[in-house]
């Protein structure tokens, strides 16, 4: 749910209850003719209470497959905590069908979908007694996923089994135990995505992108305890903005601890993460 939108027909951001309004006088046509601000999500939206008068005024999503995007700064902290919970809920659909998820980047203007689709895959799973189906295609169901909210509410489910439930990530097939490291582990794979996860603190600091001291404190400076994991940087502004991570200021330069998980790769000097998004805090969960 958003509160403002793109209006297509007057070519300007418009509040839900403006464009409900419009409609109301004739003067906005088709409640399907919005789309969403945040330049990198921009999905079709529909205004409710199109032609009436009602209580509460917003933009839902045109298509019941189309999501904000990871990251999207345009909906609430409870809208985006359904969606990634949607998420975990289809991505058990297709495991229960012995589908398969995989790790999809959140692009930028690339439609989000959580739509399942059938794909043509080998069912050759390489074992030599599976001599009838070499070469025999199959169609096996999978899955996109996206925001690593889902995985952690997928690898946190009782009911799925984090040894034999299996994940895809740029064509390596990983189990979720293999997918989430602890921070206290002494052997991690350098170079591979994974999800990493443990106590940490969050301390602000200031630094701009040339390194220079900043005036505002900016920055937020996460470090695990008890790990050899380097440091995570990230935006307090932008992680405040999302519901993953908006919980930051009850632990930002204070004592507590969180539990934080990062999605990347640990480059094989050991001494740095790199992201799997194209920003850090698409990539983080403070828990
Ligand atoms: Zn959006």
């Amino acid at each position: 749910m958003a509160e403002r939108a793109y209006s297509i027909e007057i070519k300007k951001e418009i509040t839900a209850k403006k464009a409900s309004e419009l409609s109301q006088k004739g003067d906005l046509l088709d409640s399907k003719n919005f789309y969403c601000i945040d330049p990198n999500c921009a999905i079709n939206l529909t205004c409710t209470n199109w032609n009436r008068r009602g209580k509460k005024y917003y933009f839902t999503p045109s298509s019941k497959d189309d999501l904000h995007i990871v990251g999207c700064t345009q909906i609430s902290a409870s809208e985006a905590k359904e969606q990634s919970k949607r998420e975990a809920v289809g991505a058990k659909e297709t495991i229960s069908k012995n589908g398969l998820i995989k790790m999809t980047k959140s692009v930028n203007k690339v439609r989000t979908t959580i739509k399942a689709t059938n794909a043509e895959l080998s069912t050759n799973t390489g074992s030599s007694f599976s001599n009838l189906n070499i070469g025999k295609k199959a169609k096996e169901e999978y899955r996109h996923m996206y925001s690593i909210a889902s995985f952690v509410d997928l690898f946190n489910d009782n009911d799925v089994d984090n040894n034999t439930q299996f994940v895809s990530i740029e064509k390596n097939k990983i189990s979720l135990n293999t997918l989430f490291i602890q921070s206290s582990s002494t052997y991690v794979e350098w170079n591979a995505t994974r999800i990493f996860f443990g106590k940490a603190k969050l301390k602000s600091i200031s630094f701009d992108k040339i390194g220079l001291k900043s005036e505002k404190k900016n920055v937020v400076e996460i470090e695990f305890i008890d790990s050899k994991f380097p440091k995570i940087y990230s935006n307090i502004t932008m992680l405040s903005k999302r519901a993953t991570t908006s919980n930051i200021l009850e632990y930002l330069d204070t004592d507590k601890y969180t539990t934080v998980y990062f999605r990347g790769k640990l480059l094989n000097s050991g001494n740095k993460f790199e992201r799997f998004n194209d920003k850090v805090y698409k990539d983080l969960l403070f828990f």
